[in-house]
C-alpha cells in the first residue's frame, strides 16, 4: 500500500474538486423521503452523470471513467467534502448495475444500465419480507411461470424509496417445492405493473423513507429475470458482496462527520467541556473515522492487486455503523436542547442536519444486514467458531 497519491491521481482530484465547485447546488435539497426532494435528486443524478460522475468505477461505455478503487474513494472524499446531494439511485448504481454487468445478458444492461446512470429509473431494492429479514432464505413471496411469464404473488417489506422508486429488483420464490435457499429467482419488477401495491412506512422522522410492496398477480415477463431461474441466491450473494464490503459506506462520508464534529465542539468549547469525556468523545470519533479510512485504503489496494474481500467486510460493517452512532451521540450531547429540531423542520439549518444523522444512524446497524449476523459470520467464517 502506497499512502502517497500520484501525478495521475492528484489530478483527478482537482478535476473532480473543480466539477463539483462548479455543479453542487448552493442550496441543500429537500430530503429525498418527500416527493419534491426525491424529484430534485433524481435531477441532480442526471446532472453528474452528464458530467460522467455517475459512477466513476463503471466502464467508459456505459458512461462511467473506469476508475479504479483509489480514484473511487479520492472521488468519494471530494463528494463529500463539497456537500454534494445524496445519491437517491444508490440501489441501482452500486448495487444492481455491477450485478448486471456480471449477471445480466447484453440485452438487459443495454436496456437497464443507461437509464439507471441518469436516474431516469430509480431503483428500490425488494428482499426482506415480514418473515424474513435476517433469514433471507425463508422468502415466501411466489413467482409462479405461465408461459413467457411469471406470476408473482406475497409481500415484501423495508424497500428503500420504493414509494418514489420506478422499478424494484428481488428475489421470489419460483419453485413451489423448494426450501430455504434453493428454488429462489432474482426478478426485475417495474413497480407500476398492475397489481402492485406500494403503501408507505413512515420513519423515525415521520417520513416515508421506505415502503411495503404488495404483489397480486403481478405479471413480469421472465426476460426480466438476472442470472437464470432457480439461480437467486447466488446472484443475490454477489449483490450483499458489493453492499457490504467497500461501497455502501466510503469512508469519507465518516471523514466528514468527524470534521463538522470537531467544528462543532470548537464552536461550543466552554460548555462542552464541562463535561470532558465530551472532548475525549470528539478525539476518538476523528481517529476512527482516519482508521477507518486506511484500512479502506488497504482493502482497496489488496483488491486492486487482485485479492478478494471476504468475512472482513462484515467487521468493516459493524466499525462505521458503530462509529457513526458514536459521533452522532456525541454530537447530539454538545447540542443539549438545540439537538430537537428535525433537519426539515423551518430554519433547522446545521442544527436539524445533526438530529437527522442521529436518527438515520440508529438503522446502520440494523440495514445490509444486522450487526448480530456479521458478528455471526465473524465467529464461523474468521474466528472458526462453531455454527450458533
Ligand atoms: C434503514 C433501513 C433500510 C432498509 N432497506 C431495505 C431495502 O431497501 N430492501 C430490503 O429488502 N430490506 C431493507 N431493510 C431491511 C433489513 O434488511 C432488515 O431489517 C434486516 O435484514 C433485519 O431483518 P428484520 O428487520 O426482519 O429483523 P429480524 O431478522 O427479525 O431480526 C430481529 C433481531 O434478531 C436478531 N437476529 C436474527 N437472527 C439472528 C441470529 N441468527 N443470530 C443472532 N441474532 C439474530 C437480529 O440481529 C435483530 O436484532 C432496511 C432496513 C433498514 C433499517
Amino acid at each position: 500500500m502506497d499512502l502517497n497519491y500520484s501525478d495521475k491521481q492528484q489530478a483527478f482530484r482537482a478535476e473532480v474538486r473543480a466539477w463539483l465547485q462548479a455543479n453542487v447546488p448552493a442550496e441543500p435539497l429537500a430530503s429525498f423521503d418527500t416527493e419534491q426532494g426525491f424529484a430534485q435528486h433524481r435531477a441532480w443524478e442526471a446532472k453528474l452523470n452528464q458530467g460522467r460522475w455517475g459512477m466513476v468505477t463503471w466502464p467508459q461505455e456505459l458512461g462511467g471513467r473506469g476508475c479504479d478503487l483509489i480514484e473511487w474513494l479520492i472521488f468519494e472524499e471530494e463528494y463529500y467534502r463539497s456537500g454534494a446531494p445524496a445519491r437517491v439511485n444508490q440501489n441501482g448504481i452500486f448495487l444492481l448495475g455491477p450485478t448486471l454487468m456480471e449477471y445480466g445478458t447484453p440485452a438487459q444492461q443495454a436496456r437497464f444500465l443507461p437509464k439507471m446512470a441518469t436516474g431516469e429509473e430509480v431503483w428500490a431494492q425488494g428482499w426482506s419480507e415480514p418473515g424474513a429479514g435476517s433469514d433471507m432464505a425463508a422468502i415466501r413471496c411466489k413467482a409462479v411461470r405461465e408461459g413467457d411469464e411469471f406470476v408473482i404473488n406475497g409481500q415484501k417489506t423495508w424497500s428503500t424509496r420504493a414509494v418514489w422508486a420506478d422499478w424494484l429488483f428481488g428475489m421470489f420464490r419460483t419453485d413451489p417445492q423448494s426450501s430455504r435457499h434453493h428454488g429462489l429467482t432474482f426478478i426485475l419488477v417495474p413497480l407500476d405493473a398492475p397489481g402492485i401495491t406500494v403503501r408507505p412506512i413512515p420513519q423515525l422522522d415521520g417520513l416515508p423513507g421506505f415502503a411495503e410492496v404488495f404483489f397480486d398477480d403481478v405479471r413480469v415477463p421472465v426476460d426480466n429475470i438476472l442470472g437464470g431461474i432457480g439461480q437467486g441466491w447466488q446472484v443475490a450473494m454477489s449483490t450483499a458482496g458489493f453492499e457490504r464490503g467497500l461501497m455502501l459506506r466510503s469512508p469519507a462520508r465518516f471523514q466528514e462527520a468527524a470534521r463538522r464534529l470537531v467544528q462543532l465542539y470548537l464552536a461550543n468549547r466552554e460548555s462542552a467541556d464541562r463535561d470532558p469525556s465530551v472532548g475525549e468523545a470528539v478525539m476518538r470519533a476523528w481517529l476512527d473515522a482516519e482508521a477507518y479510512c486506511l484500512n479502506t485504503y488497504m482493502t482497496a489496494s489488496r483488491l486492486i492487486g487482485g485479492g478478494k474481500i471476504g468475512a472482513e467486510s462484515s467487521t468493516n460493517k459493524i466499525f462505521w455503523s458503530e462509529l457513526d452512532l458514536r459521533l452522532h451521540a456525541t454530537a447530539l450531547s454538545i447540542l443539549g436542547a438545540r439537538a430537537e429540531l428535525l433537519a426539515h423542520a423551518p430554519a433547522a439549518g446545521e442544527v436539524g442536519r445533526w438530529l437527522d444523522g442521529f436518527l438515520f444512524a440508529q438503522a446502520g446497524p440494523i440495514y445490509a444486514g444486522t450487526n448480530e449476523i456479521q458478528r455471526n459470520i465473524i465467529a464461523e467464517r474468521m474466528l472458526g467458531m462453531p455454527r450458533a
